[in-house]
């Protein structure tokens, strides 16, 4: 395994070295950061921030959520020397959007560019915050975050097996999860794909020490008198169906999604991702995440592709689910996208 990341870590200096000029094809509209902090959404939008890599913040009126936010992008010698990745708790402090409104922190996967700058946040939260994820999450930050806040999801996620089930966080915000997957790395492999049985006696200390466990995506509901106003379906890594596919209850319920978030890191090595995702969701817009290099200093004033994106290839893959009306976006660092509920 050490080997294997040693080679992982190589092959990304590599490609990184060469650099990306792929131009964005004309399909994807660019979302810039704005420097300018707009008013806060009333509860009649929904408004999107981009993190970076598979980060988001999600707001309406007082309600927000975060998703798998993480600022530290340890530099990629550090992954293949296996030193110690700080958390880059002065980036985070610059960046990290309002916490007040808050209510919950989903985590998709416990990768190290997915969790390890959650305990940090989560401690800047209300204690009331929980934590949602898998149960190697849990297990992974069981003494880094008080064990009440971890909620493992794992057996209320919908899959081959279980229909799944809500989760609320409050009378406002609720979150199916759905068993979902990872894309391979290199030589057909996810890396760090263990599941954590058993909490840990102290966190990870190097990005190796990160692993996986069960990667989950998410349908969350902003909701109104108990109703669903806003529909997101969130998937932060790229995963080939049936892996991800929302349960085909929620598709009949009558409320159509709204936003769909798809990471599409490594997304050349399925075949299928996103399009047969997309061909059951049919949301309302697109925005593509864990597009950009998470291995840089972080900031909000550049936002550099993936080596090896391949945003033509994905631009195929997307018009053979979605009808060319459908917005698709490509946000930097920063981004917003604000939705209208007459949409
Ligand atoms: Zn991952």
């Amino acid at each position: 395994m050490v080997r294997s990341y040693f080679l992982l870590g190589i092959a990304l200096l590599l490609l990184a070295s060469c650099g990306s000029d792929e131009p964005i094809p004309a399909r994807i509209q660019s979302l810039a950061s704005a420097s300018d902090v707009p008013t806060a959404p009333t509860a009649s939008e929904l408004e999107l921030i981009f993190l970076g890599t598979g980060g988001i913040y999600l707001q309406s009126g007082d309600q927000a959520l975060l998703a798998d936010p993480f600022y530290s992008n340890p530099p990629i010698l550090d992954w293949v020397l296996m030193r110690e990745t700080p958390v880059r708790t002065d980036v985070i402090d610059r960046y990290l959007p309002p916490l007040e409104p808050v209510k919950a922190i989903l985590v998709a996967h416990a990768h190290h560019d997915h969790a390890m700058d959650v305990p940090y946040i989560a401690g800047k939260t209300d204690p009331q915050v929980p934590v949602l994820g898998s149960t190697t999450l849990r297990n992974t930050l069981f003494t880094a975050i008080e064990p009440e806040r971890l909620i493992a999801l794992n057996a209320k996620a919908a899959g081959p097996d279980n229909a799944g089930e809500w989760v609320p966080v409050n009378e406002y915000i609720r979150i199916l999860p759905i068993l979902s997957g990872h894309a391979p790395h290199l030589f057909g492999k996810v890396f760090n794909s263990d599941v954590v049985e058993q909490p840990l006696s102290s966190m990870p200390k190097t990005v190796i020490g990160w692993e996986s466990g069960q990667a989950l995506s998410y349908v969350i509901d902003f909701l109104q008198d108990g109703q669903p106003r806003f529909r997101v379906y969130y998937q932060s890594s790229a995963a080939d169906a049936a892996d991800g596919l929302p349960p085909s209850w929620l598709l009949q319920d009558g409320k159509k999604v709204d936003l769909a978030l798809l990471g599409v890191a490594n997304h050349r090595r399925l075949q299928q991702y996103p399009s047969v995702l997309l061909q059951h969701l049919q949301p309302r817009q697109v925005v593509l995440l864990h597009w950009d290099v998470f291995w840089d200093e972080y900031s909000q004033q550049l936002t550099r592709p993936l080596p090896g994106l391949d945003l033509p290839g994905l631009v195929q893959k997307i018009e053979q689910a979605l009808p060319p009306g459908v917005p698709v976006y490509l946000p930097g660092r920063g981004a917003r996208l604000r939705l209208q509920e007459s949409l």
